[in-house]
């Protein structure tokens, strides 16, 4: 393998930067050229590449977003649309390519390689930390920062006036960003896709948590755990209990930003054990870091298997609610 390729896909996220420059690096000190990808897998079926030595990474690691684009491709989901990507990889030489991304991005990549049989790995690039194979995936901990942030801020208002505030966060179908700024952020409530609750039973933690003396609460909402969000639950909430509570959608101000030094060493370091995986002749498997050690997975169980929340931190969130 003399020429790889590498491309970010789906929504982007923060570290998928550190990512790309990790590849860049790690590969051209292995005699590798490496080949940027852009726009995901639209850039593949357009040719749109662009050569990358290690001084075009310079000053990219602390940027939020991805300096390669990233794009949700239609064309991709067809076997025509992948035969065109297959071969302009092949007309360019790159003989194995990185996908950084999340599930979609897997199941894209999978194809390529079942029907291409061209070499990819895959690196989990997703804010939602919803791939299995990995603790935790590139830029969930900065939108966690992000989004523990402004609830903090919007604490300071709920104290001072003693109010109750709804309080969405990224999450349609996995609560780990919920959860996590849910006990960093000490709110009463957290709702999960993975455990759905009733307003009425919302309302009643509100209740005996004002009973207790707590003047205020923040309930933190995964965008699935309530049918309509956090806006139908506030609505809901006051219908059933006259809890009149303040909606506040943090929506894509989660996704952006400089990326922490957590998700800047883990983007690293995946990024370079992707390009090992390549080198040692590895394909369709996804690289993640489980007890910090790296870890390959095969991408049909990364897409497949799902990955539960810590059960253990949901109790703990409810306890430190009292
Ligand atoms: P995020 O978790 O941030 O949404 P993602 O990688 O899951 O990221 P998707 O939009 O689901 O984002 O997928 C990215 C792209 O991967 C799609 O636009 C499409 O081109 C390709 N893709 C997704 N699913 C498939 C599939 N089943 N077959 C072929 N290509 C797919």
């Amino acid at each position: 393998m003399k020429r790889i390729g590498v491309f970010t896909s789906g929504g982007d996220a923060p570290g998928m930067n550190a990512a790309i420059r990790a590849v860049v690096r790690t590969g051209t000190a292995q005699g590798l050229e490496v080949v940027g990808i852009r726009r995901g897998y639209q850039g593949m079926i357009d040719g749109d590449f662009i050569e990358l030595g290690p001084r075009d990474v310079a000053n990219t690691l602390q940027r939020g977003g991805t300096v390669l684009l990233t794009a949700r491709s239609k064309e991709f989901m067809t076997p025509e649309g992948r035969a065109k990507a297959a071969q302009n990889l092949r007309d360019a030489g790159i003989g194995g390519v990185v996908c950084i991304g999340g599930d979609g991005s897997y199941r894209g990549a999978l194809k390529l390689v079942e029907e291409h049989h061209i070499p990819i790995v895959g690196a989990p690039g997703t804010i939602d930390n919803d791939l299995y194979g990995t603790d935790y995936t590139i830029g969930f901990d900065t939108a966690v920062n992000t989004a523990l942030d402004a609830i903090d801020r919007i604490r300071d208002t709920a104290a001072s006036h003693e109010r109750v505030f709804f309080i969405e966060v990224m999450g349609r179908h996995a609560g780990f960003i919920a959860l996590e700024v849910g006990i960093a952020g000490g709110a009463e409530v957290i709702v999960l896709p993975e455990d759905p609750t009733s307003a009425h039973a919302c309302a009643q933690v509100i209740e005996a948590s004002a009973s207790k003396g707590k003047k205020s609460s923040i309930v933190v909402v995964a965008e699935g755990g309530y049918e309509g969000g956090a806006e139908a639950l506030a609505r809901d909430v006051k219908l059933c209990s006259g809890i009149e509570g303040r909606v506040t959608v943090l929506g894509h101000i989660q996704r952006g930003g400089s990326p922490t030094a957590i998700d800047r060493v883990l983007a690293s370091r995946l990024g370079a054990a992707c390009v090992d995986a390549l080198l040692a002749g590895a394909s369709g498997v996804a690289i993640g870091e489980v007890n910090d050690e790296i870890r390959l997975t095969p991408f049909k169980e990364a897409v497949e298997k799902r990955k539960d929340i810590n059960r253990r931190k949901y109790e703990l969130a409810k306890t430190l609610a009292l």
